[in-house]
């Protein structure tokens, strides 16, 4: 008895005594690790540990364990662990016009459907409502940072903010009256607004984003880039879609979209273009040499048949380049782990190459690559000590990912959006076990729903 006495009082003077035995707020411990850091390391089991909102180690399990204690701890040791996902395209408002109209070409759609749609349709609670059931995927699917372009972008912020997710939101400047505001002018006024009401947010990054140089004109393109430099705030806007933009550009300009831009003084570091598909050589060098980030969108490129993005072409002169989904109108899901798929399908589809976009690559651009293309590098896009704490633990259980022999490999070619399990962001638990915990799910559903019988009687009329 007082042997077993002894034990227990040795035992726990000795756990007290621990050195290093730091209190910290979440311990998550894996099967597997994937970093993405330079070296792109991988520790297999492996385990993170979280502080308020960062990274404070990264080791085995054990080592964690000797190290550290937590209040939660979360136990995905039949999981891997990995960066969140990082969407560098969407306009997630747009889950309200996903199914609306399939199968057209961008600008039918866009012209007929789409801009007509918006017309009636967008308003504060439309994009609120819609705004938390993107939020909702984007948890439940592993994005942990999105980029956006859309209309009523405060609102947009408010429920990203509350979701807990982080983004990079673009008030969009377009030339012709839309919901939010009937003249670009307007649209600068209210972008100015949201950059200072947002800019000193945790999770928000104020952006502008003027639409496209085929819907804003040479001054409205202007003043978006120096209202975007009084506030160092990113720039965003899509870019050489399609073959009607470049054909646009050379009646319009003489020369090509990412050239046009160019010589307006439109281009620099903290400036995001989308799409990039119809780039030539040129066009590439100067988007490197400008520090610009793009986004590739493969699935939205391939449903509306704008092209295929010289993404081999990109990669080899280091632009950075991040992954995105489009708006759901154009894909329809905004599910990171297909657009990882079909960014390796279509690069080795178009090349006639195998080896293009392998898997590695394929995680790179949706982790690092798209943190990259944000500007972000630093503080997110890996697993590193003294980075923001965004990560997601996915299940490798399925039938069609055993047997198990290389996670990059079951991530890229085998795992679904339904897979992840747990997704924390800055440090927060938003999904445990596919628990939510800052979204109440049949809410979201339900106010959706209730949204679509609107949005469905104004495209009718
Ligand atoms: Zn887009």
């Amino acid at each position: 008895m007082r042997a077993q006495l002894t034990a227990v009082i040795v035992a726990a003077a000795v756990a007290a005594a621990q050195p290093g035995r730091r209190s910290v707020s979440v311990i998550v411990i894996g099967r597997t690790v994937i970093t993405e850091n330079a070296a792109r390391q991988i520790l297999s089991p492996g385990a993170v540990a979280i502080s308020g909102t960062d990274i404070v180690a990264i080791d085995r399990p054990e080592t964690i364990a000797s190290r550290y204690t937590a209040p939660e701890t979360i136990d995905a040791r039949d999981q891997v662990i990995l960066p969140g996902l990082i969407n560098t395209h969407t306009h997630a408002p747009m889950v309200m016009f996903r199914g609306l109209a399939d199968d057209l070409a961008l600008m039918e759609w866009l012209q007929k459907y789409i801009f007509p749609a918006e017309a009636k349709t967008v308003s504060p609670e439309f994009v609120r409502i819609g705004t938390r059931l993107a939020a909702l995927e984007m948890i439940e699917s592993g994005t942990t940072t999105y980029a956006d372009m859309y209309y009523f972008e405060e609102e947009i912020a408010k429920a990203t903010r509350e979701a807990g997710l982080r983004g990079v939101l673009g008030q969009t400047i377009i030339q012709f009256p839309v919901a939010d505001a009937k003249t670009p002018v307007e649209g600068l006024a209210r972008a100015e607004r949201f950059i200072q009401a947002f800019r000193d947010d945790p999770l928000i990054i104020p952006a502008v984003a003027p639409h496209a140089l085929y819907t804003n004109d040479r001054a409205t393109l202007v003043a978006c880039v120096e209202l975007a430099r009084k506030y160092h705030v990113p720039v965003i806007t899509h870019l050489a879609e399609t073959e009607d933009e470049v054909r646009f550009a050379r009646e319009r300009h003489q020369t090509t979209p990412t050239q046009y831009l160019e010589s307006i003084g439109f281009w620099g570091p903290g400036t995001l273009a989308a799409h990039g598909v119809w780039v030539t050589d040129d066009d590439v060098q100067i988007l490197k040499r400008r520090g610009v980030g793009v986004s590739h969108n493969p699935e939205s490129n391939m449903k509306l048949a704008s092209g295929t993005a010289p993404v081999t072409t990109y990669l080899a002169a280091g632009v950075a380049l991040g992954l995105g989904t489009d708006g759901a109108a154009s894909n329809n899901d905004l599910d990171m782990f297909e657009a990882m798929r079909q960014a390796s399908f279509l690069a080795k589809h178009a090349n006639h190459d195998p080896t293009a976009v392998p898997a590695r690559i394929a995680l790179d651009m949706a982790t690092i690559g798209g943190a990259r293309a944000l500007g972000l590098q630093d503080t997110i896009g890996s697993l590193e000590a003294g980075k923001r704490a965004d990560l997601i633990a996915v299940s490798m259980s399925a039938a069609r990912q055993t047997p198990l022999y290389d996670p990059v490999s079951h991530l890229i070619y085998v795992t679904r959006g339904d897979d992840v399990r747990t997704t924390i962001v800055n440090g927060k638990v938003l999904m445990n076990d596919r628990l939510l915990r800052t979204l109440d799910r049949a809410t979201v559903i339900a106010d959706a729903n209730r949204l679509a019988v609107k949005v469905r009687d104004a495209v009718r009329q």
